[in-house]
């Protein structure tokens, strides 16, 4: 950007899902907002992506879900275990999950986005609010200020858009996250079902997207040298990951060294307390936080993305349903009070999420009984139905 300083209505800082769909659906309601995102292309955070029949629903309100039916592969039904001769244990998932590649779901929504809507290459470094009109001033890495009337804060798990309106930072997890796509030249034999395969500390799971292509993500124990430069290297992930895979199938063990390094994705997990969601103020004056700057949460559920598509909907609905009566006056206090309504309605719903999260994590550590009691425990006692959260419908934008 090359103006030193600018004014704007609405300014989305990150073009992540969350920031794209909620343009997207500002866009729905004839609400024109500005995207600014750091990165010089639009990436897509992970190879793959699976949605949940709660982040359909959204999507279907979005307009995109139509489109993106036709590139995704649905996670096949029926409920069974099935004993194998390893130390690994096998798990089939439910019907209506589906998975596709992040850069499709990116791509779905830009492509309905006026292409001078979504600014590359801009990095917010500092926001406050101006002392005089109280509205935001963001300021980017150029020196541009922007003075805005609304600033939603979509700029993931290292937001600075949640570190002003005082939301804690979220803490580093103990395991840490591998994705990638493995293209089979010969065709796989894993036929079409989704496999969980657990082992002490470490699961994979597998789902074939086509007859030569299989979807693998894998959890394990994170290392201090995860935290090093060598997590950037693919020769270093993929060493790990088999490393932390050995002894389960030999298939699995074949999946996991033949992918490529581009079709690779390493992460470590970043999550916020469900408490902290619980009592947190995620509005400051005019600004709000949305998608991972909200409600940052380790991947145990494939959450994140779809409670991303919600937030966007909710808080398009809460502000255009406002802006309509701003025009007779009281704008900004409209506007908080939609800000407001959009964080009341989201609250429970993230910490829900949070708090089923939190509880697998526990049941999934291996350092300590009472943990692992804990949260096997709380998904009982609290989360009876373990699939409930795919029944939620943030209904119509
Ligand atoms: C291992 C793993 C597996 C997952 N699997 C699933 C799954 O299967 N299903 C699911 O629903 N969810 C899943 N998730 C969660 C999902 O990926 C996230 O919840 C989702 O990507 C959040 O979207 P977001 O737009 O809020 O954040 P992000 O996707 O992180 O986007 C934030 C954007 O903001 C930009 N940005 C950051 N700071 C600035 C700045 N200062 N100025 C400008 N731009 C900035 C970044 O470059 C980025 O593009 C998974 C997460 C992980 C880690």
């Amino acid at each position: 950007m090359n103006v030193s300083e600018q004014e704007q209505d609405i300014v989305i800082v990150g073009g992540g899902i969350c920031g794209l769909a909620t343009a997207l659906a500002l866009r729905r309601k004839g609400i024109k907002s500005m995207v600014l995102e750091r990165s010089e292309t639009l990436r897509a955070a992970g190879v793959g992506i699976i949605m949940q029949p709660n982040g359909w629903r959204a999507l279907d309100q979005l307009g995109v879900a139509a489109k993106l039916r036709q590139t995704c592969t649905e996670i096949p039904s029926k409920k069974k275990k099935k004993k194998k001769k390893t130390q690994s244990k096998y798990i089939c998932q439910e019907r209506g999950i589906t998975l596709f590649e992040t850069v499709e779901l990116m791509k779905a929504l830009t492509e309905e986005l006026p292409v001078e809507s979504v600014y590359l290459g801009c990095r917010a470094v500092s926001i406050l609010l101006d002392p005089l009109t109280s509205n935001p001033l963001l300021q980017l890495h150029d020196g541009t200020v922007i003075k805005a009337k609304i600033v939603i804060g979509c700029d993931g798990v290292n937001s600075i858009i949640s570190n002003f309106v005082g939301v804690n930072s979220p803490k580093l997890f103990s395991r840490c996250s591998t994705r990638g796509f493995t293209y089979c030249e010969g065709g796989h034999s894993f036929g079409d079902k989704f496999r969980l395969y657990s082992s002490n500390d470490v699961t994979l799971g597998q789902l074939p997207v086509t007859d030569k292509l299989v979807y693998w993500f894998l959890t394990r124990v994170l290392t201090s040298q995860d935290l090093s430069d060598a997590k950037k290297d693919p020769t270093y992930i993929t060493k790990a990951s088999l490393e932390a895979i050995k002894g389960f199938l030999a298939e699995i063990v074949e999946l996991v060294k033949n992918t490529e390094p581009n079709a690779l994705y390493f992460t470590e997990l970043r999550c916020r307390a469900p408490w902290d969601l619980g009592r947190a103020k995620f509005r400051k004056g005019t600004v709000v936080v949305a998608g991972d700057a909200m409600h940052a949460m380790c991947p145990f559920i494939s959450q994140g993305g779809g409670a991303s598509l919600e937030d966007a909907l909710v808080l398009a609905r809460c502000l255009s349903e406002k802006l309509k009566q701003a025009t007779e006056g009281g704008g900004k206090r409209l506007v908080e009070e939609a800000l407001d309504e959009y964080v009341r309605e989201r609250r429970m719903r993230v910490f829900w999420l949070s708090l089923q999260t939190y509880f697998i994590g526990l049941a999934q550590d291996n350092t300590s009984k009472v943990k692992k009691a804990l949260g096997i425990a709380g998904l009982i006692l609290v989360f009876g139905d373990q699939r409930s959260h795919t029944e939620y419908d943030c209904g119509r934008l």
